[in-house]
């Protein structure tokens, strides 16, 4: 037998296709296609078949559309209100009997967006007013409270200090955790609606309040532009909340969904409308920097804010309306199969096409246009005659935005072949709105990931030929969620990464989930010339290649071994500073220690096997003759890549977590209260964070056996 190899093509060759064909113009053409109309998730048919269409033009005849039906609301009435009670109540005049005489409207919220003459997109008649995917209608009036960024902690805090939060409003900032979490955690007090607000004190340097000027001028926050989202609850469960673990095909059995998402209402506010709100608060409860400085916020027109924390007094209120509509309706993944000549060794690439908004410039469709690019690329390389070595799937998923929706019902259909067959799955949601190279990934990749970033030239070079891994900071985070990858590394245990180029407090503001997460603004402001968009596709291109034709699959398995050693030093570290130090807890780290001791090893070696029998395949000096030989090393590749295939595999949990039994990764899972940050042996950590002694032995245990087995299992 011969090496897998590639074949029709030279390696070499392709890796100059998929590095010469993305185009900073057609990634352009392909940005405005996707940016001139709605495509909210399920009312983007239309751009469905486009894209099924084009990837076809581009070669890859096999691309079909997977639908889902899946239950989601859209927007139909909101309205937030300051009113006041004023001094003449209708007592004493008979002429007014209704008790709303007595409340006067202070000030009446936009809750939209202005409309811009230099931004094409914002004055779309069909624009999508601001809401948030998964929140519930509802009506309250109440006083409110200045909750800061809603995390577990600020509420902690608010609750130390004996703020009164029960039938309350929350005011909260948006940034540093998952909104939906946020809401979750006021829902949980006893609070009966939130308001998120985007802060300009969160911007970064653009925003000073002398300085610069905000778009479409200039680089900093549009003052009435509102992020949009959805406030599901992820701790959960990603997917439609009615499916949890099984696919939103037609006439499955549908779950309640009371502890997937708010029960409370809430809406998304610029800061625009949140001013007066906040002002509104001036003198009333303690002041937010009697908690600490993280509690103030800033930035233009904020030198009138006190920021006191409230609760508003009893004369003042809000009036929060939030009217939603809820469905279950079609949405679409476009999918696109490449047959390699390994059938059952599989990549995927991924990104999401659907918006909150008309545009989505950056969000998602920088990677989109981007994803084209790299399409367009594997089309030209089998044109040219090239037979992949393995399986390529491509997929453009629906329904992102509201809970990873498109993701994650097609990867709970096709689990059992996904993790038969699937060694990697890439994803790019964002592909830039910025200058700097952001990733996060699973150690398995973390070697493929450094090596391809240093073939690619930098847009930004300060000395000539600097490649973006020479530009990087070659920070890797762990996976947590927030995009397409969670179901994949999660739930089926793929390894998985997701990159793209981001913004620094230095750089023009994103104006995330906005109407001005536009053509517009990407053109004047995220990516003039649209050479990240190139750049984006090119890195994701052959990172892909070398996944598919090395002949031993490019995955480390000794990274993955240091990763374990440092997430385990970090839950050391947690379980100190939770007073989790007796004896007892030493001695079973003690064994987790051992475990993970002896998978390094065990890791190193199959590392070390893999490195020499690729040099083998690569020198292919063995006579024809010594077939014996030939034969030996053939099936020594083919049994080195499955134990790479499946190795991620081995660190699932069938029950999952305790509290979320969806994620069923013992080592990553998106932080119980982040969201978006990951938590590394998520199982141990929630223990200690709920100082739950006898939780911290059981997942220390459930951790070491699976430890143990993996190590075994890579040694046999
Ligand atoms: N990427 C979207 C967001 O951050 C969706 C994340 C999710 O629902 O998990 O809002
Ligand atoms: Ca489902
Ligand atoms: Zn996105
Ligand atoms: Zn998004």
């Amino acid at each position: 037998p011969s090496w897998p190899r590639t074949q029709g093509v030279e390696y070499r060759d392709l890796q100059d296709i998929l590095m010469n064909t993305p185009d900073a113009e057609m990634a352009k053409k392909w940005s405005k296609y996707y940016t001139s109309g709605p495509h909210l998730a399920g009312k983007n048919l239309s751009q469905a078949i486009w894209t099924k269409e084009k990837w076809q033009q581009f070669g890859i005849e096999n691309t079909l559309i997977v639908d889902y039906d899946i239950y989601v609301n859209y927007p139909k009435g909101h309205r937030l209100a300051l009113l006041e009670k004023t001094e003449k109540s209708n007592r004493g005049d008979p002429t007014v009997t209704s008790a709303e005489a007595t409340w006067k409207v202070k000030y009446e919220a936009s809750l939209e967006e202005d409309v811009l003459e230099e931004d094409g997109t914002s004055g779309l008649p069909d624009r999508i007013p601001t809401f948030h995917g998964y929140s519930a209608s509802g009506n309250v009036t109440a006083p409110f409270v200045y909750c800061n960024y809603g995390t577990f902690k600020d509420f902690q805090e608010l609750q130390a200090a004996n703020i009164s939060l029960l039938g309350k409003i929350a005011l909260i900032k948006y940034g540093r955790i998952f909104r939906g979490l946020k809401v979750k955690r006021a829902q949980e007090l006893g609070m009966v609606g939130a308001v998120i607000y985007s802060d300009p004190g969160d911007d970064g340097d653009v925003t000073d309040e002398n300085g610069n000027t905000t778009y479409p001028e200039g680089p900093a926050r549009e003052p009435s532009s509102v992020q949009r989202g959805s406030t599901q609850f992820l701790s959960f469960a990603p997917g439609d909340p009615t499916t949890p673990g099984y696919p939103s095909k037609p006439g499955v059995p549908r779950q309640p969904v009371d502890h997937a998402i708010p029960s409370i209402p809430s809406i998304p506010i610029s800061y625009l409308d949140a001013l007066p709100l906040l002002k509104a608060l001036n003198g009333h409860g303690p002041k937010a920097s009697s908690f600490n400085k993280y509690w103030e916020g800033g930035g233009l027109g904020y030198k009138s804010v006190e920021y006191n924390i409230g609760p508003s007094p009893s004369n003042v209120a809000l009036n929060l309306v939030n009217e939603q509509e809820y469905v279950t309706t079609p949405m679409w993944n476009v999918i696109g199969i490449v047959n390699g000549s390994i059938a059952d060794e599989v990549v995927v690439l991924g990104n999401h096409r659907d918006a909150w908004i008309a545009g989505g410039a950056g969000d998602p469709n920088s990677g989109s246009a981007a994803f084209n690019e790299v399409i367009r690329g594997f089309g030209m390389a089998l044109e040219a005659g090239w037979k992949p070595l393995r399986t390529i799937v491509f997929a453009s998923w629906d329904g992102e935005e509201y809970g990873l929706l498109g993701s994650t019902e097609w990867v709970e259909e096709y689990l059992p072949w996904l993790q038969q067959a699937t060694i990697a799955y890439l994803n790019v949601d964002v592909g830039t709105v910025g200058p700097d190279f952001k990733t996060s990934a699973a150690p398995l990749l973390n070697k493929v990931l450094i090596d391809t970033v240093h073939l690619v030239q930098s847009p930004n070079q300060t000395t000539a030929n600097q490649t973006v891994g020479d530009v990087w900071n070659h920070h890797i985070s762990t996976m947590g969620s927030g995009s397409d990858f969670t179901a994949f590394q999660d739930f089926a245990g793929i390894p998985s990464l997701d990159m793209g180029f981001s913004f620094g407090r230095k750089n023009p503001i994103y104006h995330y989930h906005s109407n001005y997460d536009s053509f517009d603004w990407m053109e004047r402001f995220g990516d003039p010339g649209f050479h990240y968009h190139a750049t984006i596709a090119k890195i994701w291109g052959l990172l892909a290649a070398n996944l598919i034709e090395t002949p031993v699959i490019q995955l480390n398995a000794t990274d993955y071994s240091i990763g374990l050693e440092k997430y385990v030093d970090s839950v050391k570290a947690k379980a100190k500073e939770m007073k989790f130090e007796n004896e007892p807890t030493k001695s079973h780290f003690h064994s987790l220690d051992k475990a993970i001791a002896r998978f390094q090893s065990v890791a190193q070696s199959h590392d070390a096997l893999a490195a020499k029998l690729l040099q083998q395949a690569i020198d292919d000096d063995i006579p024809w003759w010594k077939w014996w030989e030939r034969v030996k090393i053939y099936y020594a590749i083919r049994r080195v890549n499955t134990k790479y295939k499946l190795l991620e595999r081995q660190f699932l949990y069938a029950p999952g977590l305790d509290e979320r039994p969806w994620f069923k990764h013992i080592v990553f899972a998106p932080g119980k209260w982040t969201g978006y940050a990951g938590a590394t042996f998520p199982g141990i950590v929630e223990a200690i964070e709920e100082g739950d002694k006898n939780g911290v032995y059981k997942w220390i245990g459930i951790s070491t056996g699976i430890v143990e087995k993996a190590a075994e299992w890579l040694d046999e």
